[in-house]
C-alpha cells in the first residue's frame, strides 16, 4: 500500500476524469490520500472530492503561501471556524513562497505563524509549503520556538544542511515527490543521506510529475516511478519504501 501524502484532487485539471484517475491509483497499490486545502474558494470543491472517495480521501486546512492577499485575515478566520467544525488531518498546506515575488511577504508571515499556532492549539501536523524562502521562514519558526510543532516539509527543496536545520524545529519529515527522479536534483541527494524513516510520498497531482511524464499533468499512479527511484537512491526494495512511508504517512495524520 501507498500513501499520496499530497494531491490536489479537487484541481480542474481533475474534473473529467476524476473516477479514472482514482482507479488507475487504486490498480498501482495507492489507497489513501490527503488532499491540502489552499484558500477558502477551493474549499468546497475539495470536500465535495472527499465525500465521493470518504474512505480515501481525508483532507487538510490551510491558507496557501502564494494565496495570500490583503485579505488574509478573513481567508484565517475561515480555517479558524472550519477546524471548529469538522476533523482535519494537518494544518496546511502553509508556509512562505517567494517564487512570484515578496508583494504580500509581511501578510504571509503573519499568515504562517497563525497557522502554525492552529497547528499546536489542535495538535495537528503541518503541511509547509517552503519556496525560495527558507531564510524568513526560519525567521517565523524563531518566533514560536516554544510551540510543539510536526508535520512535513512538502515538495521539498531544500538541502540537507537545511533539513538538518528543520529538525531543530521539531519532529518534520520531507515530502518526496517527481522532482526526485529529475536530471541533477538536489532532492536525490538528500534521499541518499537520510533515512526512510524521514520521508512520505507525495505527487503534488496535478503538478510536478516525474520523468517520463515531466512538464505533463501528473497523477497518484505516477508514485510508482517515485518508489522505485528512491529504491534505487537507497540501495533497497521498493517493498521496504513503500512500507516505511507508509508507516510514517499514518503516524504522522492519523490515519
Ligand atoms: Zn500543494
Amino acid at each position: 500500500m501507498i500513501i499520496d501524502s499530497h494531491v490536489h484532487l479537487y484541481a480542474g485539471d481533475f474534473a473529467g476524469d476524476l473516477d479514472e484517475v482514482m482507479a488507475r491509483a487504486q490498480l498501482a497499490g495507492v489507497q489513501k490520500f490527503i488532499i491540502p486545502g489552499v484558500d477558502k474558494a477551493s474549499f468546497e470543491p475539495m470536500m465535495s472530492v472527499v465525500r465521493r472517495y470518504p474512505d480515501r480521501c481525508f483532507p487538510a486546512v490551510g491558507l496557501h503561501p502564494t494565496d495570500v492577499r490583503s485579505d488574509w485575515e478573513a481567508e484565517i478566520e475561515f480555517v479558524v471556524t472550519q477546524l471548529q467544525q469538522q476533523k482535519f488531518t494537518a494544518i496546511g498546506e502553509t508556509g512562505l513562497d517567494l517564487h512570484y515575488g515578496s508583494e504580500f511577504i509581511a501578510e504571509q508571515r503573519r499568515a504562517f505563524e497563525a497557522q502554525l499556532r492552529l497547528s499546536a492549539y489542535h495538535r495537528l501536523p503541518l503541511i509547509i509549503h517552503a519556496r525560495e524562502a527558507f531564510e524568513p521562514l526560519f525567521d517565523v519558526l524563531d518566533t514560536v520556538k516554544s510551540l510543539p510543532l510536526r508535520g512535513v516539509f512538502h515538495a521539498y527543496s531544500g538541502d540537507a544542511a537545511t533539513l538538518r536545520r528543520i529538525r531543530q524545529y521539531g519532529d518534520f519529515k520531507i515530502g518526496v515527490g517527481g522532482v526526485v527522479t529529475f536530471k541533477n536534483a538536489v532532492l536525490a541527494d538528500v534521499v541518499k543521506d537520510c533515512a526512510l524513516s524521514d520521508m512520505i510520498l507525495e505527487t503534488d497531482a496535478p503538478w510536478l510529475a516525474p520523468v517520463p511524464f515531466r512538464g505533463k499533468r501528473n497523477e497518484s499512479a505516477y508514485l510508482s516511478y517515485i518508489v522505485e527511484k528512491i529504491a534505487a537512491l537507497k540501495n533497497c526494495t521498493t517493498q521496504e519504501v513503500e512500507d516505511v512511508t507508509t508507516r510514517n504517512a499514518e503516524q504522522l495524520f492519523a490515519i
